[in-house]
């Protein structure tokens, strides 16, 4: 075998669902010499991202930290930390990831209840309370933006209903913290979860977390497992979180003042993380949804510009992702490889019932750019042309030019009396 070279990865605008192109600084974060996990600095560091992330995720939970491990490690983590054998778990299914929560559920052994909607809907508070009423769970788990069919599902009035109803309520917001709305405090959360490689504009490895007070009286319940020892007593083993790596109790005691080994804190992540949140906040929570927004809308006046068909309910997407239907005729596949070959521009093709229909096309973190939209739409026009599709030539980058015009004019024009 002939040695490789180092590694040299190609230019690519990363336009798909996620991960997305990382903000240079992001990158530059992770070169930084590695320090000792407890080396103050270290430890300093984990304080100083826990409150970074306490400003992204919109609490004062003092339990707000980093699971190790792409997102669904914080899923992993917030579900079988929070849920004991037997408990009831509603879980409402608006597509692909709402499944993914039902069946890590089911593997932490829960009664897992579902209700759905067709893909392309969200779910009715209306839907979700009377299921709360009828199941009675211990937990609901809410997908807040599933990228699979881009819906945003509103949670404002759901940790209310949970609240009254004594559930614990929990949501994923990995597709949507940071371009959209999110406000743990205000609306409720008792836990929720993120990764990096979407809207927070970094790699995909390090999972944000935050647990409210109940959460973590509900983790701190459980049987305790210090430095590998189990927890005297007749407990049975459906008292131990059934999982070590994933246990909250023991990753809590790590994060917390008595920094218990457990794991050791994947370092290189953790300025990666640090740093995301950091220029979220230095750029400012409702500037940051403002650009997504603007930058969403543009991409989706440039698809409709193009002549193409958005999938789904618009007025309940995401901002920073849209779902288009593929042309008749045009083998979508061959033209996602020909966006990637020829204008290194990767979009991203779908799951289950729309694998094959629509292409999902992000506009998140970095990317969420004048630049990268119109770049975009312009190779797009290209490509469609070339596998003999019709489109009004132009019409994308123009109407989505419009939407940035409009938006500068907007933010410059003074404020009315
Ligand atoms: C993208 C996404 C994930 C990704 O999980 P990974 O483990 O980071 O691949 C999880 N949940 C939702 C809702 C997502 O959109």
């Amino acid at each position: 075998m002939t040695l490789p070279g180092p590694i040299a990865p190609p230019a690519r605008l990363l336009m798909g669902p996620g991960p997305i192109s990382a903000y240079p600084s992001v990158l530059q974060s992770m070169s930084n010499a590695l320090v000792g996990q407890y080396d103050p600095f270290m430890t300093n560091a984990m304080v100083e991202t826990q409150q970074l992330y306490r400003g992204v995720w919109g609490t004062a939970n003092d339990a707000t930290l980093l699971v190790d491990g792409t997102s669904r490690a914080g899923i992993e983590a917030a579900m079988i930390s929070l849920v004991r054998p037997g408990d009831r778990v509603l879980v409402p299914v608006f597509g692909r990831f709402g499944h993914l929560l039902a069946e890590i559920a089911e593997r932490a052994l829960a009664e897992v209840h579902t209700i759905e909607v067709p893909w392309g809907q969200v779910v009715p508070v209306s839907a979700v309370e009377e299921a709360i009423v009828r199941v009675k769970p211990h937990l609901v788990a809410l997908v807040q933006g599933d990228t699979s069919t881009t819906m945003l599902q509103p949670l404002e009035e759901v940790g209310a209903l949970c609240a009254k109803h004594g559930a614990l309520f929990y949501s994923d917001a990995t597709a949507s913290l940071g371009g959209n709305a999110f406000e743990a405090d205000a609306w409720g959360l008792d836990a929720a979860t993120a990764g990096l490689q979407k809207c927070l504009g970094g790699p995909s490895g390090s999972a944000p977390i935050t647990l409210s007070e109940r959460a973590v009286d509900v983790i701190r319940s459980r049987k305790r497992v210090e430095a590998g020892i189990r927890e005297a007593g007749d407990a049975s083993a459906d008292d131990f979180v059934r999982s070590n790596y994933f246990d909250l109790g023991q990753i809590l005691d790590y994060w917390g003042p008595r920094r218990l080994n457990h794991h050791t804190e994947a370092t290189s992540m953790l300025y990666a993380a640090r740093e995301c949140a950091r220029l979220l906040l230095a750029e400012g929570r409702e500037a940051v949804i403002a650009r997504h927004r603007t930058a969403g809308d543009a991409m989706l006046a440039g698809v409709q510009g193009l002549g193409l068909t958005v999938f789904g309910d618009v007025a309940h997407k995401m901002t920073n992702v849209v779902a288009v239907e593929i042309p008749e005729g045009v083998p979508g596949d061959a033209a996602r490889s020909a966006m990637l070959e020829d204008f290194g521009i990767e979009i991203g093709t779908s799951f289950g019932p729309l694998h094959g229909k629509v292409w999902r096309i992000g506009t998140m973190g970095y990317n969420a750019r004048k630049d990268a939209v119109l770049t975009t739409l312009s190779a797009l026009e290209s490509v469609l042309h070339r596998f003999g599709a019709s489109t009004p030539r132009g019409g994308g980058v123009e109407a989505a030019a419009d939407v940035f015009r409009a938006a500068a004019t907007a933010s410059s024009s003074p404020v009315s009396p």
